[in-house]
């Protein structure tokens, strides 16, 4: 059988994994994916992570300063929940290397998927999420849903 090459946020295929309990489904990005093999994976509940839950944002640095320990993830009620996150990341990375991926449509935002823009101390601000990073690091290439109009992708 062909291994998946594709690795998708979950929300963005439908699931409910959101903090709020919603998906963000796009049709754009589902007419992409469709008669190819691809993966939905959602770090925030390979985390454990229940639904609903507190949102999640970076304090004090993005996803390369967490990487050296210099930032955390931090939900609404202040609690730190960069452990339990980097240990969701990992279980998600590990199946994109398992499975070969070679990109990846990550959901903008999101302090695990987000491409170019995360929350951090309050602001929506440039950035990456942790799962984003690592797997750009893995030399997969990475893109956010907005790259792709309802209809399909943008053209370039
Ligand atoms: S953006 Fe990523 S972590 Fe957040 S709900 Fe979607 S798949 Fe899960």
């Amino acid at each position: 059988m062909k291994k998946a090459s594709i690795i998708v946020s979950a929300c963005l295929v439908g699931e409910r994994c959101r903090y709020n309990g919603e998906d963000r489904a796009h049709p754009g990005v589902a007419r992409f994916l469709r008669g190819k093999k691809y993966l939905a994976v959602c770090p925030e509940r390979l985390a454990g992570w229940g639904v609903p839950r507190p949102a999640v944002e970076f304090h004090g640095g993005g996803a390369k300063q967490l990487a050296e320990g210099k930032a955390t993830i931090t939900d609404s009620r202040g609690r730190d929940r960069t452990a339990s996150l980097i240990k969701g990341v990992t279980k998600a990375l590990r199946r994109a290397i398992s499975l070969q991926a070679s990109e990846a449509i990550l959901k903008e935002k999101s302090p695990s998927c987000g491409v170019g823009k995360v929350y951090r101390d309050g602001k929506l601000t440039r950035g990456e999420g942790i799962f984003t990073h690592w797997l750009r690091r893995s030399g997969v290439k990475v893109r956010s849903e907005e790259s792709f109009a309802k209809e399909g992708p943008k053209k370039p």
